[in-house]
């Protein structure tokens, strides 16, 4: 299926092609203290593909922390987090906000709160590299018009 999802603005938009099974679309609370003050809630599909568009990329603002492998990419226009990335072994693996995921019915969610703090470094790009999108382009929509 094709699950589309935008920040607030627009700014920032992508189509996700997945397919949720029918146990629906896994939503990830991280209970991390950006992903808490965030309002975070992530999901991803190993065997997805995610096509991000940026309109302005200066209202583009990327985020690291912590373990600095996780870069969080912010909507300077309306604060919306709408996905993740992280580069490992020179590939980019994504993960995707579900609260700005458009036309999903509530009940499709599976809701789950997960913590991983005190998870090791190399666990956490293993379980990135399993789980996370592992097809992924981002398009600027201004620089192919200039
Ligand atoms: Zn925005």
């Amino acid at each position: 299926m094709q699950i589309s999802g935008h920040c607030q603005c627009g700014n920032i938009s992508f189509n996700l092609e997945c397919s949720p099974g029918p146990t629906g679309v896994p939503a990830r609370a991280c209970v991390c203290s950006f992903c808490s003050v965030h309002k975070c809630v992530w999901t991803s599909f190993a065997d997805a593909k995610l096509a991000v568009q940026i309109q302005n990329r200066e209202w583009l603002e990327r985020h690291t922390f912590a373990t600095e492998t996780a870069e969080f990419h912010i909507c300077k226009q309306c604060g919306d987090v709408p996905f993740v990335t992280s580069l490992i072994d020179g590939n980019l693996f994504a993960a995707v906000n579900v609260n700005v995921l458009q036309g999903l019915s509530p009940g499709f969610l599976q809701r789950a709160q997960v913590d991983f703090e005190g998870e090791g470094l190399d666990a956490r790009l293993e379980r990135r590299r399993q789980a996370w999108i592992a097809d992924v382009t981002i398009t600027d929509t201004l620089s192919s018009v200039a």
